[in-house]
């Protein structure tokens, strides 16, 4: 994804209030990230964890939301929703983010099961071993890269549509 500035991150945000949007917390190493490697941008509020923000383009404009950290629906072992493709190393829990406009004002919401760290972009791109030989692990690394963006693409599109 292009480079991200404070400013248009916190500007970026499209389901949270005018409080909640003054209230949060951009990281402050944002130059230092690697945004060529990045197909979303995620991170947790440091004085409330569970209260977490991803930022990805869409339509190359930069959007925002806000997501809250939520029990469990179910009891299996989760699975990424956005990078399911690959074995794990990390935890995977689940994410509310309120719907925009009036839905949103509703109380409607919009779930989905996610890497508790915003994992998904180092995940996709790791190597895996060739799984028989003559195995393209590029192209299929590249197929991750397309499936986690369209992903991501597909959850803020529904969330966005009242
Ligand atoms: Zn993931």
């Amino acid at each position: 994804m292009i480079a991200l500035t404070e400013s248009t991150v916190r500007s970026s945000f499209v389901n949270v209030s005018l409080r909640e949007r003054r209230a949060i917390v951009v990281p402050a190493d944002l130059a230092e990230r690697e945004w060529e490697r990045l197909d979303y941008l995620g991170w947790r509020d440091p004085k409330s964890p569970l209260l977490a923000f991803i930022v990805a383009d869409i339509d190359g404009t930069p959007v925002g939301l806000q997501l809250r950290q939520a029990e469990q629906p179910t009891r299996t072992r989760p699975q990424c929703s956005w990078c399911s493709d690959v074995t794990l190393p990390n935890d995977v829990v689940f994410f509310a983010a309120r719907r925009t406009g009036s839905a949103g004002k509703a109380g409607n919401t919009v779930g989905t099961l996610l890497c508790a760290g915003f994992q998904c972009s180092a995940n996709v791109r790791r190597l895996d071993p060739p799984a028989y030989l003559g195995h393209d692990v590029r192209a299929a690394r590249d197929r991750r890269v397309e499936a986690l963006r369209a992903h991501v693409d597909g959850f803020f599109r529904d969330l966005m549509t009242a």
